[in-house]
């Protein structure tokens, strides 16, 4: 039986007692009612006391167990769950105060049972929520119905309500919403010493609820961060993902679209830096609505985002510049029939930031291209032009040298060499000049097949060996008997070994070591050219394979070239499907190796 009851139990007892004293009763049965009275009103008491200290060990346990989650409703359930506990009320109510509006938010309802009531039946006394949460006191009453301060309120009336209790949510001194208790049938439920209770609880429960809030609020905030850092990142990637202008208009365009609620987008770029009515380029899919002038002439040059809300017929416009070096130079538009929303209005902003960049980096690139081609262009035409004026030189100095114009002396011929090794040097530049800006345009054609490496290797080796004799170096070559298939375009062959044959032979002091080795490696040929010679420092090392790169080293300088051999050699190597790297040791010599593959499927 619950402590209330018991009491009730006790006042019947009581109430009989005394209605049996009023008669004319012996003297000693009179006593012993005396005495069961004075046993009884003992008894009720302790009962009370014993309550008392119940509600208090109860309310220590629900407030422990408040504020160990940060969850809103985990919290909110508890509250409720304890509301009933503590107060043993039919139904239990739990009003917010909605910050922005003002308005009162019922958030949690439990009734006896612990379970959550229905809508329908939240039928609670709002006006006494009301004034709880506007002057800050609790309130209870025993039997509303009769009580001056509700008995003529509506929701008192239609609702029937009889006891109610309602104390106000206080955290950091400011009103944040109120408990509510009540019972429909029965009066007289609630005590002033209930409402003590409800108030410390709802002290405690407050701060609860207020903490859960306030953790509720900074996760979703950090949630709703961390998901577009995710999509300015995926825009990123996506954007950067071809450093093409139509491809970043039409991504930018995407985006703008599934990022909002927009119903028409726009992508366009100014192509005046005084003017931003002249558009050089829209972005538009499918069958995107023409941009009125009006619009048009809302991009601002100032980079000021700009919002037209929606009149009559027409659809509200935001639009978002993009700028570089603070000036406009293009803007995303988007339209919706109602509004476009302060959120999505910051995120168009954000994607316009991004889009600035990667239509500049598009720009850029395009730039970039195009000097390219122009520079192949003319790299291409004037090696064509300088190719016949030089085989003429170098066709009438062999002639005066046969001495087909007649004899010539000494010191002639000195001059003829002199004539005949600079028309050389200037071929060898012309040839890899041409062979960069074919490669670059992609015009290169080679004609790969099956050969046998070793005869590129001795046919290599039987022009250059006279030079070799010259510095006295001595040539090693380790090639085994079996033929080394490549497939590969044998005349390139040729070239890439005369390329670092002759860097060996140029780089290698006289006397030094230069050897050649073939061998077949990892389904692959591997072709090495060691010399004995200066080496490459360690900083030196990285600018390899540049173009008109040559050590600063006076033996290098001494010798003849252009710094293109090795660039040129590395991207044959990389066309015909093969590899090329080089070990060094400054002082010591180096080892520059290439592979080539077996045949056209490994290629
Ligand atoms: P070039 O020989 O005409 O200068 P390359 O492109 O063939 O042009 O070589 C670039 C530079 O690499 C050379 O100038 C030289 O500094 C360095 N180099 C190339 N091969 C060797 C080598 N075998 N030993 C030392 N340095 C070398």
């Amino acid at each position: 039986m619950k402590k209330e009851q018991q009491i009730n139990t006790l006042n019947e007892l009581e109430q009989a007692l005394n209605s049996l004293e009023k008669q004319t009763l012996p003297i000693d049965t009179r006593g012993a009612i005396h005495n069961a009275k004075s046993r009884l009103s003992q008894f009720k008491r302790s009962i009370e006391q014993d309550a008392g200290q119940g509600r208090l060990a109860a309310l220590y346990r629900v407030s422990q167990s408040l504020g160990v989650s940060l969850n809103l409703d985990d919290v909110l359930t508890q509250v409720m769950d304890a509301v009933i506990q503590l107060t043993n009320a039919e139904r239990g109510f739990l009003t917010l105060v909605d910050k922005d509006s003002s308005n009162l938010n019922l958030v949690a309802a439990r009734n006896i049972q612990q379970e959550n009531l229905q809508r329908e039946d939240m039928n609670v006394s709002r006006t006494v929520i009301r004034s709880v949460i506007e002057s800050g006191s609790g309130v209870v009453t025993t039997d509303a119905q009769d009580d001056p301060r509700f008995s003529d309120q509506e929701s008192v009336i239609i609702n029937a309500l009889r006891s109610i209790m309602c104390a106000p949510l206080r955290a950091r001194r400011q009103i944040i919403g109120a408990i509510y208790v009540d019972n429909r049938a029965r009066s007289g439920i609630f005590t002033q010493d209930d409402l003590d209770l409800l108030n410390t609880f709802a002290t405690q429960a407050a701060v609860a609820i207020e903490n859960a809030q306030l953790y509720t609020r900074t996760d979703q905030a950090l949630g709703a961060r961390v998901t577009e850092l995710e999509t300015l990142s995926l825009i990123d990637q996506e954007l950067n993902a071809q450093l093409d202008l139509d491809h970043v208009l039409l991504i930018t365009r995407q985006w703008a679209l599934k990022g909002t609620k927009a119903a028409e987008g726009w992508v366009v770029l100014c192509n005046d830096e005084d003017s931003v009515t002249n558009l050089v380029s829209a972005s538009q899919e499918g069958d995107a609505a023409e941009l009125d002038d009006w619009v048009i002439a809302g991009i601002s040059l100032d980079t000021a985002p700009k919002l037209f809300p929606a009149k009559d017929d027409t659809p509200s416009y935001f639009i978002a510049p993009f700028s570089h070096t603070g000036k406009t130079i293009g803007a995303i538009i988007v339209s919706h029939p109602e509004t476009i929303s302060a959120s999505d209005q910051q995120f168009l902003e954000r994607l316009a930031a991004r889009a600035a960049a990667a239509v500049e980096n598009a720009r850029l690139y395009a730039a970039i291209e195009f000097a390219n081609e122009a520079k192949s262009q003319f790299v291409s035409i004037v090696t064509h032009e300088l190719r016949i004026p030089l085989t003429s030189i170098k066709g009438y100095t062999d002639l005066i040298r046969q001495g087909i114009v007649g004899e010539t002396t000494d010191q002639q011929n000195e001059f003829l060499d002199v004539i005949g090794n600079n028309v050389g040097r200037m071929a060898d530049l012309i040839s890899d000049l041409s062979d960069i800006s074919r490669i670059e345009r992609g015009n290169i054609n080679l004609k790969p097949e099956i050969i046998t490496v070793q005869t590129q290797v001795l046919e290599t080796l039987s022009s250059l060996r006279h030079k070799l004799e010259e510095k006295s170096q001595n040539l090693l070559t380790d090639l085994p008997n079996k033929p080394l298939e490549a497939y590969a375009d044998p005349s390139r062959v040729v070239q890439v070994l005369t390329n670092l044959v002759s860097n060996a032979w140029k780089y290698t002091p006289e006397g030094g070591e230069i050897s050649i080795r073939a061998y077949p490696n990892n389904g692959q040929i591997c072709v090495e050219v060691t010399d004995t010679g200066i080496g490459i420092s360690k900083e030196e090392q990285t600018k390899l394979f540049t173009q008109f790169f040559r050590s600063e080293s006076a033996v290098v300088r001494e010798q003849s070239g252009w710094g293109l051999g090795l660039s040129v050699t590395r991207r044959l190597i990389d066309i015909m499907g093969g590899e090329i790297g080089f070990n060094s040791k400054l002082d010591k010599g180096s080892t520059f190796w290439f592979t080539l593959p077996t045949s056209a499927k490994s290629q």
